[in-house]
C-alpha cells in the first residue's frame, strides 16, 4: 500500500491493522467462493479500516457489515468482493456506482476498472469518501452528491451500473443509461420485502433480469441530504 508521506488526521491508524489480518479476511473470502484473483489481490492490499470511524476500525476485517453513521452501513467484505467480481466479469470501461457510502467499494472498484463514477445522496458521507479516495490516489473515481436514482446522464452510457442500496423496483433512468449489452447489478426487493441480488442485462430495448443470491442492504432513498 502506498500512502502520501504527510498523513492527515483522517488516515492515522494505518498500522493498526496488520497485513496478516487482511490476509486472513481474503483467505475467508476465497473459502466462501470468491474466485477472481484480481479481487482477492486488491482486497488484500487496500486499507478497509480507513473507511470506518476510528472506534470501529479494529473490526474492519471481520466478516460483517459495520455502521458508517447516518443510518448507513459499510457492506461486509464478502458482499463487496462478490459485487466487484460481478462487475469486472463484464470487462467494463465505464462504471457507475450508486451509493458511495464510506467509499470502500468505490476504492476497490477504482483499482480494477478504468473509469468510475459514484453518486451518494448524503453530503457528509460524500465528502468524507471523497477525502479518503483522494488520499489513497483513486483519481479515476469521480464523485457526485445527488439522488443516484436519476443516474449521471452526462456521462452515460455505462457498461455496468452497480447499486449498493436496495430498490423496490428498477429505476428506469438507470436502465436507460446502460450501454447496449451493459448490465445493472442491484439488490432488489420482492413483494414480501426479501432482497435479491439481481443482474439486468440490456440487449437493445430488451432487459433480461436474472435473480442471484439473497442479500441485505439499506434502502435506496430519494432526495439529497445536505
Ligand atoms: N458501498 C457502500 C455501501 C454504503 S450503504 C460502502 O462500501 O460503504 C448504501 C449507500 O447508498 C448509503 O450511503 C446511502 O446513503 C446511499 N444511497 C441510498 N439511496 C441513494 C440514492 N438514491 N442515491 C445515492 N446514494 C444513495
Amino acid at each position: 500500500m502506498h500512502l502520501p508521506e504527510q498523513l492527515p488526521e483522517l488516515l492515522r491508524g494505518v498500522g493498526m491493522t496488520s497485513q496478516r489480518t487482511r490476509d486472513r479476511m481474503v483467505g475467508r473470502l476465497a473459502d466462501q467462493g470468491i474466485r477472481d484473483p484480481r479481487v482477492l489481490e486488491v482486497m488484500a492490499r487496500e486499507p478497509r479500516h480507513l473507511f470506518l470511524d476510528e472506534a470501529l476500525s479494529h473490526r474492519a476485517y471481520e466478516d460483517t457489515s459495520l455502521p458508517i453513521g447516518h443510518g448507513q452501513t459499510l457492506s461486509q467484505p464478502w458482499m463487496v468482493a462478490r459485487m466487484t467480481e460481478l462487475v469486472i466479469k463484464e470487462a467494463p470501461c465505464r462504471v457507475l456506482e450508486v451509493g458511495t457510502g464510506s467509499g470502500y467499494q468505490t476504492l476497490v472498484l477504482s483499482r480494477l476498472v478504468s473509469e468510475l463514477w459514484s453518486i451518494e445522496r448524503i453530503n457528509a458521507l460524500h465528502r468524507l469518501a471523497g477525502e479518503r479516495l483522494r488520499l489513497l490516489g483513486a483519481h479515476n473515481a469521480r464523485l457526485r452528491l445527488a439522488d443516484g436514482g436519476h443516474g449521471w446522464s452526462e456521462e452515460a452510457p455505462f457498461d455496468v451500473i452497480l447499486l449498493t442500496a436496495c430498490a423496490g423496483k428498477l429505476p428506469t433512468p438507470l436502465l436507460a443509461q446502460l450501454a447496449d449489452n451493459g448490465v445493472l447489478i442491484t439488490p432488489l426487493a420482492d413483494q414480501r420485502g426479501r432482497q435479491w441480488l439481481t443482474r439486468v442485462r440490456r440487449e437493445g430495448d430488451e432487459f433480461d433480469q436474472q435473480r442471484l443470491e439473497s442479500v441485505r442492504f439499506v434502502p435506496l432513498l430519494e432526495g439529497v441530504i445536505r
